[in-house]
């Protein structure tokens, strides 16, 4: 029987994060991983597979991050952890045995319990290269594509499929818009836009009934009583936590179902088993109640406590604060914490800084792209509870500056007087910088 310092379960974002952690503050303990795919995908990649990438073996984490690491890799699935013993089983029949485990086993995609879910040429974002394989192929030939759900997978899956060949993409959306859930109206409305642009048809506040077809899909029912033809069905509409082999464990599951943890990422039920993201449970970094947001940003934060703490406690976790971005053609949208809409449900009094000027200058540089800025302060104290985005490419990294304001309880005074770095080339101008001029419009109203 193999036996190690730490034993890790998953191989795709949080699992080589955790153990890559674990080498680098206990160097002398010894690390395998277990994952069950022979090859793991890079899972925000899948979308792209679809258009801009071309297949996924293109979209692979190669071994080596693991291995160059000086981490022991075990393909198979674990089938069992026996607590008492403190060893897990492989289905190929070995057995591992460990002082600390980590569970990074993630999440499985949301299958919507409507009529012909289970007819062929319906799909999920599966994390599966032999299954995407299929999927790109069904989706090269099909004429019709239908995606369930409208938040940013969904959004995504559109805009590749549309970039494949030229198909007729319709997403049906519960929502009356398109990323309702992660972003405020007004970018709502300018990401629906630019899908409508992109020829991407958009039936909002519709369900799909039923998914009819002999064995194959051939068009879903809609809501609205209409019928809409669909050689694929792509479902995108969220994740669920695997936790199957914790509850067979015996370890405690939380309100989002997900597998309990504490704020060092250990379980509630045993200090000796970590568990860490789309896995573990998580709350909020706003309010500390529980939150189902699942993101590979997020997993790596947690799989770094986790790594960090095995054994001794050195971080702990904030909670989670959700950034996310994404683009639609050649348009980007983001989002860090909360949205105005959020903040009002959660009981906050807000003050809003927004902001618009080019991501270039002089203004009329080529490449050029108008990026627009909107902070949410918290009244009284005026710290920054969230921001949104929408521009160029540029836009991904912006979100994140404003994620680092929010994570360091930044106020609107502190980022009115924030000393960015500026290029022509590469930045907006210093003097109508958005998210400082942002800040410094909302002072007034703190
Ligand atoms: C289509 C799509 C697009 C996304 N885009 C983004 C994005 O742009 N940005 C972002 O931040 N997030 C994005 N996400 C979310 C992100 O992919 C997840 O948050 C991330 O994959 C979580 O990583 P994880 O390691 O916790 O879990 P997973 O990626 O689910 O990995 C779990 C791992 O555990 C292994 N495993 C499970 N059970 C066992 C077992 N019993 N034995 C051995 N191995 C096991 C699995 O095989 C896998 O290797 C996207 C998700 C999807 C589906």
């Amino acid at each position: 029987m193999k036996q190690a310092d730490v034993v890790v379960i998953g191989g795709s974002a949080a699992g080589p994060v955790a153990g890559i952690s674990c080498r680098r503050k206990y160097e002398g303990k010894s690390v395998i991983l277990i994952r069950k795919e022979e090859q793991v995908l890079v899972p925000c990649g899948i979308p792209y597979i679809f258009g801009t990438v071309g297949s996924p073996e293109k979209n692979l984490i190669p071994d080596a991050l693991v291995v160059n690491n000086d981490i022991e890799l075990i393909k198979g699935e674990v089938t069992d952890i026996n607590r008492e013993e403190k060893l897990v089983s492989i289905n190929n029949g070995e057995k591992v045995g460990y002082d600390k485990l980590v569970l990074a086993i993630g999440s499985l995609p949301m299958v919507l319990p409507i009529t012909g879910v289970e007819k062929g040429n319906v799909f999920v974002a599966k994390k599966d290269v032999l299954y995407l394989n299929n999927m790109l192929h069904a989706v090269n030939s099909a004429r019709n594509i239908v995606i369930i759900g409208g938040g940013f997978i969904g959004v995504e899956f559109a805009d590749e499929c549309k970039k494949n060949h030229d198909c007729n993409v319709t997403i049906v959306e519960l929502l009356p818009r398109c990323l309702q859930l992660a972003l405020d109206e007004e970018f709502c409305n300018e990401a629906d836009s630019v899908l409508n642009e992109r020829d991407i048809k958009l039936l909002l506040d519709t369900k799909v009934e039923a998914i009819l077809g002999d064995k194959q899909v051939s068009s879903v029912k809609l809501s609205n009583g209409q019928e809409l033809k669909a050689d694929v069905v792509i479902l995108g509409v969220g994740v669920t936590p695997n936790t199957e082999l914790a509850k067979k464990a015996g370890l405690q599951i939380g309100p989002t179902k997900a597998i309990a943890v504490d704020r060092y990422m250990r379980t509630i039920t045993d200090t000796n088993i970590f568990a860490c993201g789309d896995c573990a449970e998580k709350v909020s970094f706003f309010s500390g109640k529980p939150s189902a947001i699942w993101l590979a940003s997020i997993a790596t934060a947690e799989a770094r406590i986790a790594g960090t703490n095995l054994f001794h406690i050195q971080q702990r976790n904030c909670g989670e604060i959700g950034v996310f971005s994404t683009m639609i053609g050649e348009r980007a949208f983001a989002q860090a914490g909360l949205t105005e809409r959020m903040a009002k449900q959660e009981g906050y009094e807000v003050v809003i800084g927004e902001s618009s000027a080019p991501d270039r200058h002089p203004g009329g540089i080529p490449g050029v792209s108008q990026t627009k800025v909107k902070l949410v302060f918290s009244k009284g104290s005026g710290i920054l509870l969230g921001g949104g985005a929408s521009g160029g490419r540029g836009t991904g990294e912006l979100i994140n500056v404003i994620s680092a304001c929010i994570q360091g309880k930044m106020t609107a005074y502190d980022i009115s007087i924030f000393q960015m770095g500026t290029h022509p080339a590469l930045t907006a101008s210093p003097i109508v910088y958005q998210m400082v001029n942002a800040a410094e419009l909302a002072i007034k109203a703190i």
